[in-house]
């Protein structure tokens, strides 16, 4: 099973891939928590990266396409993956394309959490609070434009991917376990 999880900051994708991770005994690749280990291990792309997350903006395509294509090659990704926070623009989305295409495997669905803006500042806000280990970037305006950034280029793939047949959207505000069992259901009209 090969998915990209499509859904703004506070959606729930962490939530629900690590559900699908157990289910399908496939990796969950997330391009943010990647990130973060960059900077935690000061290498000089996280040395570049850290400011540009600080602010809730992008890290560059380039960048971000040749750490996910280095990824899918390690040998837990034979049976599937599940992508997280990538691709995250039309340029990101292209390039996914073309790595797949000469790797010779193709997606199988995208699997979009659809959420309500003021819900997720709510949430994420929540979660930084209680978590006690609050993200850099998981502050209240830093995370306005963390959504502004997903709205502007991110929220873009969904038509992208509709076009290809492959989206499957799932109201992402329900309880954990409906939106889990809702997830279920489109999926398994995939495979
Ligand atoms: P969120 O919870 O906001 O979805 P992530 O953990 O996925 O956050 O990503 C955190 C940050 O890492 C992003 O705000 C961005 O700066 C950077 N990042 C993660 N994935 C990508 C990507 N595919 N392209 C560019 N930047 C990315």
């Amino acid at each position: 099973m090969r998915l990209v999880f499509l859904g703004p900051p506070g959606a729930g994708k962490g939530t629900q891939a690590e559900i699908l991770v157990q289910r399908y005994s496939i990796p969950q690749l997330s391009t943010g928590d990647m990130l973060r280990a960059a900077v935690a291990a000061k290498s000089p792309l996280g040395l570049k990266a850290k400011q540009i997350m600080d602010r809730g903006d992008l890290v560059s395509d380039s960048v971000v396409d040749a750490i996910v294509s280095q990824r899918l090659d390690e040998a837990d990704c034979a049976n599937g993956f599940i992508l997280d926070g990538y691709p995250r623009t039309l340029a990101q989305a292209e390039a996914l394309q073309a790595m797949l295409a000469e790797k010779g495997i193709a997606l199988d669905a995208v699997l979009e959490l659809q959420a309500d803006r003021d819900a997720l500042v709510a949430r994420i806000v929540n979660r930084a609070a209680q978590s006690g280990t609050a993200r850099a970037d998981d502050n209240e305006e830093v995370l306005r434009n963390r959504l502004d950034v997903y709205n502007e280029l991110t929220a873009p793939l969904a038509a992208y991917y509709r076009s290809k047949g492959l989206l499957r959207s799932v109201d992402g505000m329900a309880r954990i376990d409906t939106v889990s069992k809702a997830v279920a259901d489109v999926l398994g009209a995939v495979k």
